[in-house]
């Protein structure tokens, strides 16, 4: 499994004799073979700038790491040209197993908020490899399905038509276009899951916040939504959605906006109509779960599921990525466990970072809380952030030994058969 590495323009190469290697937490580690996928389609790569590739001369895990990290090699020039670690962002619906393997160099800036993953060039069957796992079948965000401008454009104009007032409509056609958004997308084509962002605020500051970053070197991958919309613009937006196909979704919580409870009041009254209208699709809440007593007016209202997301069940870690104002971990725990009381879908939206969320530390957490907690799924998101700020920024002191991604999820599997782990919200009955 060939290192695989940039040029300063980005262009990609494999090394004839180079061994990829990868990293868990800042620790370097070989892969075997069946650890390693062919790389997804629509999946990208990308240049580590001012980061250079780490290969090894061997090619598998045959020793802990805590006893091997001096075999690992740096690869600095090619030819007297320096030369810049790969990495890759697989699609929506893997899991990464494995972080990008690399040296940083002393004026390397910050990675933006990208999933990275290890990458290798098999030489065999011609194919670049990434360590993943699809952990959800459903196709809803695949690339393959979203190849369809013209019918999107001729969708969008006709949507447009029906509800020319709605200022939701309108930004949702934006993001389907510009941003390419694959969820804005969807409800253009009546299908699957539609987006439903309402929120220009929120009550965290996440260092990894993917729509607003203050006073941080990192610049965010998006645009927060800049407006209110009524709970009248939202409930047609549902409505229409939930007329157009069976089984359909309608989320609040967009990477695009803040968090929806601290519009709690008018998306409750937004719920309200929407059930007036119709009573099939799935209303689902995607949250940061800080405000309890909003949960609980959103369920009365008719709320269906809800995900909370989360980087840790740690409080200390989850103190220091989320750095929450005005409300506290407990708070979160409270929601989750108002959301179960009443019966409602609960999953939790958890960040994975190899190395961290599998060390000893994070599996005992996550274990001792679904004890108490049995929650309906885990959705395994790829944390979007340069790994090293990640771990300096919470405190995380390597666990040499962690488990591994994939044993990871045989644990869940195995420990909580009930538990349904996956990596969108699926529809459900109320
Ligand atoms: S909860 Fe969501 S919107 Fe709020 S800071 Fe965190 S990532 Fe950003």
């Amino acid at each position: 499994m060939n290192l695989v590495y940039c040029d300063r323009d980005s262009n990609v190469y494999d090394h004839p004799n180079f061994i990829s290697c990868f990293r868990q937490g800042r620790s370097f580690c070989r892969v075997d073979k069946e650890d390693l996928i062919p790389l997804p389609f629509g999946s990208f790569l990308f240049s580590l700038p001012e980061r250079y590739p780490v290969y090894s001369l061997q090619n598998s895990q045959s020793q802990s790491q805590s006893q091997s990290q001096s075999q690992f090699k740096t690869l600095t020039k090619i030819k007297k040209e320096e030369v810049w670690a790969a990495s890759a962002f697989v699609s929506s619906g893997y899991l990464r197993t494995y972080l990008p393997a690399f040296q940083k160099k002393e004026n390397a800036p910050m990675l933006t908020l990208w999933g990275y993953s290890g990458v290798v060039y098999d030489r065999d069957e011609k194919i670049f490899k990434v360590p993943a796992i699809r952990i959800d079948q459903d196709p809803r965000s695949d690339p393959q399905i979203h190849q369809n401008d013209p019918e999107l454009k001729k969708k969008i104009i006709e949507i447009k038509k029906i509800y020319p007032k709605n200022r939701l409509v309108r930004q949702l056609a934006y993001c389907s276009t510009e941003y390419r958004c694959l969820c804005a997308r969807n409800f253009f084509l009546g299908r699957f899951e539609a987006p439903i962002p309402t929120t220009p605020w929120c009550n965290s500051n996440c260092l990894g916040c993917l729509s607003e970053q203050k006073n941080s070197k990192i610049r965010s991958s998006q645009q927060r939504i800049n407006f209110s919309p009524t709970p009248e613009e939202i409930s047609e937006v549902i409505v229409h959605h939930f007329k157009s196909a069976k089984d359909v979704v309608a989320s609040f919580g967009q990477g695009c906006e803040g968090d929806p409870l601290l519009r709690g009041k008018d998306l409750a009254a937004a719920i309200h109509l929407v059930r007036e209208k119709i009573s099939t699709g799935t209303i689902n809440l995607n949250t940061n779960g800080s405000l309890p007593d909003m949960v609980k007016l959103m369920i009365d209202s008719g709320l269906d599921s809800i995900r909370i997301s989360l980087n840790s069940l740690n409080e200390k870690y989850y103190n220091r990525y989320y750095r929450p104002k005005n409300y506290t971990f407990a708070d979160v725990i409270k929601t989750i466990e108002i959301a179960l009381n009443a019966g409602i879908f609960v999953s939790l939206n958890l960040f994975f970072l190899p190395g961290f969320t599998d060390s000893e530390e994070e599996v005992a957490g996550l274990v001792n809380f679904l004890e108490g907690f049995p929650v309906n799924m885990i959705q395994t998101r790829n944390l979007n952030i340069d790994p090293d700020y990640y771990l300096d920024q919470i405190g995380f002191k390597d666990d040499l030994n962690p488990l591994g991604i994939r044993n990871l999820i045989k644990l869940l599997n195995k420990d909580f058969p009930k538990l349904r782990l996956g990596y969108y919200n699926p529809a459900v009955k109320r």
